[in-house]
């Protein structure tokens, strides 16, 4: 029977994971099936039919005829099609919200707000599309002008994590729809169904707006594809949200083809809790940081380090803030949950794993430390102490909530201590001296691409640029200026005079 949250958005029990364009979901049967778990219950959700070479080359060859037409198509007017998208999101969100808790595993006010995500770069998106400025410059040459325009770069790959289901790709694909691009993609096989749904909502709306398809899908069965896919030369840029292990071979992949990658990996986050911190705003952010999505966001916060002389008060505060989350975890699609199920068994074992690796470097479980007997992924958030910031489980991302909790006693030697990981996502400092939030924001402050002054590292706004540093992978996107890794620049320079002056004064007299 299927799902009544499936029912919702019109998903039946078997989907077609492919979308070619021109209205036609494929008819492919034979590429492997998908299923989809509920992580709740361990049951299958639905099968989604994985896409076939053909479904590929159908697909590269449709939306490289669509490119032809949408870069010619004004950007304001592009910036109209995303506009409807982000008004369908807005009609759709609760019952899309509820899928992304349902298959993802988040929580239900967690799944809507990622669909409000979504809206909210659509609306960002509108504006850009009349505000895609580039700089004119003085020519050194007399009768001379030079300016920078920038021209759509085609076709965009975006590949997607499992943990951010739909927003991932609406940052990417509305950002690069109204830059004039063209956007296909390959979600993640744990989340198919949110990611059919997502692309049924905005390609109906595109539809009645009279708009091309300016969005494909295309779901693999293996790695197959996707590889074809990061090496396929007609796809100037890829966007690759996931594991640095595999962002690592894509853009080695992509920059072996001299393509673009826009990199969007790992995080291992750290908040530090100086000794002026308000702790009524502390320990609610970590608590979040830490335990929201499960410890499954990039951005969670892994590391804990806190000024020794308040150390014993937030860890007793945290433990008893995690025991109140305890009684709260069970099905994320029930709203008055706090944490729903890590995504699949792999991510269960690691958490175990991850403990007692910690447990074998001397680490204390203070609270936590073990799956939840019964049905589904559950597992109970965790704080370990005792460990060293250098400890090879410390400077790992286990995409669970897990928290090592660490003293300092100077600013310099915390500030050190949350710059000695290989990753460089996000960062936070809850204190309430300016001091000691200047030194952290400075330039041998936090060398991530997140810093944060009393907020915590997770929940980033849509109007900033988003990424990070190191093997987080250096790929910024959403706000900002970020628009400009969707497009390609170019410099012109026009001589209304009536003489050839070289640049540099060189003479070439014939
Ligand atoms: P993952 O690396 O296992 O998979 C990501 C995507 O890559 C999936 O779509 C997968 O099918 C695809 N893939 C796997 N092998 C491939 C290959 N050889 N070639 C091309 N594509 C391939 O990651 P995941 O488990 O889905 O997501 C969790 C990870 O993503 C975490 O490390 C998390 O920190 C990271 N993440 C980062 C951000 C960010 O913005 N920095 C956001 C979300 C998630």
């Amino acid at each position: 029977m299927t799902h009544p949250v499936l029912k919702a958005l019109g998903l039946g029990d078997i989907e077609s994971g492919t979308y070619l364009g021109n209205g036609e979901w494929s008819k492919t049967t034979d590429a492997g099936v998908i299923e989809p778990v509920n992580p709740t219950d361990g049951v299958v959700l639905a099968k989604v039919h994985a896409s076939s070479q053909s479904d590929y080359d159908t697909i590269v060859e449709r939306a490289q005829a669509t490119f032809k037409v949408w870069r010619a198509t004004p950007a304001p007017r592009r910036g109209e099609a995303i506009r409807l998208c982000a008004e369908a999101l807005r009609t759709h969100k609760d019952a899309l919200g509820s899928l992304v808790a349902l298959e993802m595993g988040k929580s239900k006010p967690e799944g809507d707000g990622e669909v409000q995500e979504m809206i909210d770069i659509g609306e960002f998106a509108v504006g850009l599309s009349r505000q895609l400025y580039g700089l004119t410059m003085h020519s050194e040459r007399p009768g001379h002008r030079m300016y920078e325009q920038w021209h759509p770069i085609g076709l965009v790959g975006i590949i997607s994590a499992f943990n951010f289901p739909v927003a991932v790709w609406a940052w990417n694909s509305f950002i690069a729809a109204v830059c004039g691009d063209v956007a296909i993609w390959k979600p993640s096989p744990k989340t198919p169904l949110s990611a059919i749904a997502a692309m049924k909502i905005c390609n109906e709306a595109l539809k009645k707006g009279g708009f091309p398809d300016i969005f494909f899908l295309f779901n693999d069965g293996g790695n197959e594809l996707a590889q074809q896919f990061v090496d396929d030369k007609r796809v100037p840029l890829i966007s690759f949200t996931g594991s640095t292990k595999v962002g690592r071979i894509v853009g080695e992949r992509v920059s072996r083809r001299m393509g673009r990658s826009l990199l969007e990996l790992g995080g291992n986050n750290a908040i530090i809790v100086d000794k002026s911190a308000d702790l009524k705003l502390a320990i609610p952010a970590i608590a979040f940081g830490a335990v929201g999505t499960a410890g499954q966001r990039c951005t969670t916060t892994r590391r804990l380090i806190v000024q020794e002389s308040i150390y014993d008060d937030v860890l007793s505060k945290l433990v008893a803030a995690y025991k109140q989350v305890e009684k709260k975890i069970g099905d994320p699609t029930d709203p008055s949950n706090l944490m729903g199920p890590l995504n699949s068994r792999d991510a269960v074992e690691a958490y175990l794993d991850a403990v007692s690796q910690a447990k074998a470097a001397g680490g204390k479980v203070e609270t936590g430390g073990a799956a939840i007997e019964g049905k589904g992924n559950f597992v109970l958030p965790t704080i370990v102490t005792g460990l060293t910031n250098d400890a090879a489980i410390v400077q790992h991302e286990t995409f669970a909530p897990i928290l090592y909790v660490m003293k300092f006693r100077t600013l310099e030697e915390a500030i050190e201590m949350q710059n000695a990981v290989p990753q460089g996502l996000s960062s936070s400092i809850f204190t309430q001296d300016l001091k000691a939030a200047e030194a952290f924001l400075a330039a041998s402050g936090s060398d991530c691409g997140i810093a944060n002054v009393n907020i915590g590292t997770s929940g980033a706004e849509i109007g900033g640029a988003f990424g990070g540093e190191k093997e987080t992978g250096g790929g910024r996107e959403s706000g900002s200026d970020a628009w400009r890794a969707y497009m390609r620049r170019q410099t012109n320079t026009i001589n209304y005079s009536d003489a050839l002056p070289l640049a540099q004064g060189i003479k070439f007299d014939l």
